[in-house]
């Protein structure tokens, strides 16, 4: 049996045991990482990356549909599905290879290929038999989707985050199973790549949104591209002999359709099931996640810190690329632990248009300065007038805390409010900023002075109030 022994272990190489990994190692830690799979990321295979690519299908698509808008006569787009989805494959291999290129990289003998599971608070014990004892260890092994028995009795139809992209060709319907933000990116580039999509939920909330004024606002721009079956109890069933299922609903709306496909996106689960967590001593949740301090990513005071969608926290990527980062460098100097500043949340679901919230929701004391950008001049130019953004700044000066938003550019506009936020700005601060015309960032303006407006804070007097045509 070979012992292994080393500084820091880190479990899983995705993006948050690749990142511990380098900052445990460039704070002088021997590292070890292990991974089932060395396959790629959840990023790179089954994630962000070929959901984005499935969703710039779907876009490619929709901008020919909407030609003749512009007067350009197009005939309504061919979707070629066996095409798309081998795209989508082929650009996501690329993804791939860089990722694991990152591994490639490591220093001899420091990637392991092999399950972990605790033996002891700092003693793994490897599937291949070898055992490694690590002055302390990195759990980062992701989450996995969770898919709900009568779903998984299906068999065939039923598909996944991790099945979906590697179809052969597109369905001719199918039936999304959950309206958080990985089942509405997916549903509606779907529905725009031909296929007929449902979007069914227990509960009524889309995409996570705490803002329920953004969150009609988006339910209405989507229902344009979907059907949706809210507030509904659903019991799948398979259809006959046939590969087809059937979902019966009742509850908000009542009825029963047969569809090709059902895709389960009602979340994501972390993988810790198999860790053997009962032998590493650490205080577990309700939800078997073991404790841990946010600013440390520590689990108590043991030698074992927790990073990425492990954690069930933020399953983001940049917020596991930080909390690698964070554990590995705390693994490395254990017991000398730092602590963090953590970034403000930040989520954005890649809907079209998009919806992203920004820093602390509003809440009774929060002051609201409303954008509307169903009339603003740079997206009325692009045929993309469409949605708000929701402001939220405190008493007495104004200082931004918050801002929930659908609409054209909101990926890149969350990221504006984002960093203002950040940094304490006050709504009066952001307005002396320049605003180029005609862009999408100008239609902030309308908010920040509504803000300025109710906590009487001053706006910048070397500013011209007048609204300028289109802005
Ligand atoms: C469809 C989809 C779309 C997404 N889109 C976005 C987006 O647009 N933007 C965004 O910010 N985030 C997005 N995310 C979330 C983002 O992908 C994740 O937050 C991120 O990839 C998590 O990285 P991780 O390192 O925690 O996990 P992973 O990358 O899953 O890594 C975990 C690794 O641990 C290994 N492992 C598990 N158990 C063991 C064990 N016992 N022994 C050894 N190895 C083990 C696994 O095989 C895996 O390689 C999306 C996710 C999905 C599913």
């Amino acid at each position: 049996m070979t012992e292994l022994i080393c500084d820091v272990a880190i479990i899983g190489a995705g993006t948050a045991g690749l990142a511990a990994e380098r900052s445990a190692r460039a704070a002088g830690a021997a590292t070890l990482l292990i991974d089932d799979r060395f396959a790629g990321t959840t990023c790179a295979t089954v994630g962000c990356m070929p959901s984005k690519l499935l969703i710039a299908a779907g876009k490619a698509a929709h901008h020919v549909a909407q030609a003749p808008i512009f007067g350009i006569m197009a005939p309504p787009p061919v979707v070629d599905g066996p095409a798309v989805l081998a795209r989508v494959r082929a650009e996501r291999d690329r993804f791939i290879a860089a990722t694991l290129k990152a591994v490639d990289a490591l220093p001899e003998g420091v990637a392991l290929l092999a399950r972990a599971r605790f033996t002891g608070p700092t003693t793994l014990a490897l599937d291949d038999g070898r055992t490694v004892t690590a002055k302390a260890i990195v759990i980062a092994t992701g989450a996995r989707p969770v898919v709900p028995k009568p779903y998984a009795a299906l068999g065939d139809p039923v598909l996944t985050n991790e099945t979906i992209f590697d179809l052969p060709d597109l369905p001719r319907s199918i039936a999304v199973i959950g309206a958080g933000p990985l089942g509405l990116e997916l549903a509606q580039a779907l529905a725009r790549l031909g296929v007929v999509t449902t979007v069914f939920d227990e509960g009524t909330t889309l995409a996570g949104l705490k803002d329920r004024e953004v969150e009609t606002a988006l339910r209405a721009i989507l229902e344009r591209d979907l059907t949706f079956r809210l507030g509904v109890e659903i019991v799948p069933r398979r259809e006959g002999e046939g590969d087809r299922a059937v979902l019966r609903w009742r509850g908000a709306s009542e009825g029963e359709q047969g569809f090709d496909r059902v895709l389960v996106a009602t979340g994501r689960a972390p993988q810790l099931g198999d860790l053997g967590l009962e032998a590493s001593g650490l205080t577990l949740d309700d939800h078997g996640t073991p404790r841990f301090d946010r600013a440390t990513m520590q689990c108590g005071d043991a030698p074992v810190f927790l990073a990425g969608d492990a954690d069930a926290d933020r399953p983001v990527l940049h917020e596991a690329s930080a909390e690698g980062a964070i554990a590995g460098y705390n693994a490395a100097v254990f017991p000398d632990v730092a602590r963090s500043q953590r970034m403000l949340p930040f989520a954005i679901s890649f809907t079209d248009p998009p919806v992203a919230e920004v820093g602390a929701p509003a809440d009774d004391e929060s002051v609201i300065g409303i954008a509307p950008y169903d009339d603003q001049g740079r997206a009325k130019v692009e045929a993309r007038a469409d949605g708000l953004v929701r402001i939220y700044a405190a008493r007495p000066d104004g200082r931004l805390t918050g801002a929930a938003m659908v609409g054209p550019g909101m990926d890149h506009i969350a990221h504006l409010l984002a960093w203002a936020i950040a940094r304490g700005e006050t709504a009066t601060a952001l307005l002396a900023q320049p605003f180029y015309h005609p862009t999408l960032e100008e239609g902030l303006q309308a908010g920040l002075r509504a803000i300025c407006d109710t906590v009487h804070a001053p706006i910048p007097p070397d500013q011209d109030q007048g609204a300028l045509p289109g802005a």
